[in-house]
């Protein structure tokens, strides 16, 4: 065989992991940068790997120079050093030992993951490109007078509206809902010298979300963007539990509209690779795009079990390898999918019952499969998810797996 094409992955979480069980069967090696038994590492041996944070400069030239592309489970990694290895390269020794610079293509683009780190940036520019977007507005840095700026936005937004931080957030993490004016203090000291957006708040019916897979020739010239199909996604307190395929009670029209948008949002972006684009429905009708994940996603773990010809991490990497079969369409194996993830709770057991229960559940109607990410559990933290996949409709599957969303809704209690 020939010798087998390297994929440097900038972080080792649940994301690369399952990278990682979609890479071995298509003859991938995947490298990945990050500490030592993450959860990427734990299910994929090999002497290509680097020890250290994604987030130094010295250990992604050291994974570049060991990879034949570069990619990220995560969008928080320092994309200067990533555009000087696309752009100028890292240092190689030569056949003769002299050191010489090898370029190593970044997918998605670092542009791209440059303009997505900065969730404010990124809503600026989708708003440019005429995307439904939430108003925002840039609050005053840190030392200045927040709290005039907090009071701002809620002259143009009224209460509640939301309060992010524009860099570095993560399952809900950098969010504050601002209800009164009483909120400011408190707002201010939980959410330190970051830099800050506010938004206004969406009364939204429902979160949809949507995979799009990106994919670019040779010259970097756009050649697909595929969708996947809608899901309905629910957040508590800003964070993913449950992700349903199809979403429940909407209409054929309005999931080919998100499918749209969400493909209109990936066509303005660079490089390839698969993207969560994740959006509001509103009452009326309306879609409003919310954010961007440049990366397989959450939302489209249910892809492993329901489209498992091409799961969004076979997505992923045929695409990033300029490898993905030209006349694919998405065509789901099963009518319907739930994926709930595991949080974990108060005890390092709480999800104990859960796990089980994913054991004993299967019937003839209704296939499940769990994922545990081999993490130490914290509450709160996603330490693993479970897919159902149903072989009728969603709102049977959803019935049969009730005592699943109740064991899981019970962690959160
Ligand atoms: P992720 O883990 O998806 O990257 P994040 O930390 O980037 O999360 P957001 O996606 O901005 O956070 O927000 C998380 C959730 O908070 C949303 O899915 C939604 O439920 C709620 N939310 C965010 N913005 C708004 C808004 N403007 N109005 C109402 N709810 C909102
Ligand atoms: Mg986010
Ligand atoms: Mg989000």
């Amino acid at each position: 065989m020939t010798k087998k094409p390297v994929i440097g992955l900038l972080g080792g979480g649940q994301l690369g992991r399952m990278l990682c069980e979609s890479a071995g069967p298509l003859g991938y090696q995947i490298a990945i940068l990050d500490e030592e038994n993450s959860p990427a590492k734990q299910a994929n041996h090999n002497d290509l790997h680097v020890t250290g944070s994604f987030k130094d400069p010295a250990k992604i030239k050291l994974l570049a120079s060991r990879s034949d592309v570069l990619t990220v489970e995560i969008e928080h990694v320092d994309t200067e050093v990533l555009e000087e290895i696309a752009t100028v390269g890292v240092d190689v020794p030569d056949a003769q030992g002299a050191m010489t610079k090898k370029k190593v293509p970044v997918h998605p683009d670092w542009k791209t993951i440059r303009l997505i780190q900065d969730k404010y940036q990124q809503k600026e520019y989708l708003g440019q490109k005429g995307i439904p977007i939430a108003e925002q507005m840039a609050i005053a840095d840190a030392g200045a007078d927040r709290k005039a700026s907090l009071q701002e936005a809620a002259t143009k937004y009224g209460f509640p509206y939301m309060l992010k931080g524009a860099k570095g957030s993560y399952d809900g993490r950098g969010n504050f809902k601002v209800r009164s004016a009483e909120d400011f203090d408190t707002a201010v000291q939980q959410m330190g010298d970051q830099p800050l957006y506010a938004e206004r708040w969406v009364p939204f019916e429902m979160e949809l979300a949507v995979m799009v897979v990106r994919t670019e020739d040779d010259a970097g010239k756009l050649q697909k963007v595929m969708p996947y199909p809608v899901v309905e996604t629910i957040h508590e307190d800003s964070v993913c539990t449950k992700v349903f395929f199809p979403p429940r009670n909407v209409s054929d029209d309005m999931q080919t509209r998100a499918q749209k948008i969400a493909c209109d949002v990936v066509s303005h972006l660079w490089g390839r690779g698969v993207f969560a684009v994740e959006m509001f429905l509103l009452k009326d009708g309306q879609v409003i795009v919310n954010e961007i994940a440049p990366r397989p996603h959450n939302s489209g773990h249910y892809t492993i079990e329901a489209v498992p010809q091409m799961s969004q991490y076979k997505a992923q990497l045929c695409a990033i390898m300029n490898d993905f079969p030209d006349d694919f369409e998405v065509v789901p194996r099963v009518p319907s999918a739930l994926m709930v993830n595991i949080l974990g709770g108060a005890k390092p057991t709480s999800h104990d019952d859960l796990a089980e229960l994913s054991r004993k559940l299967t019937n003839r109607s209704m296939d499940i499969y769990l994922h545990d990410y081999g993490k130490e559990s914290k509450p709160g933290r996603k330490i693993g998810h479970i897919t159902a996949i149903g072989y009728s409709s969603i709102s049977k599957l959803v019935e049969m797996a009730q005592p699943l969303i109740a064991s899981a809704d019970k962690i959160r209690a």
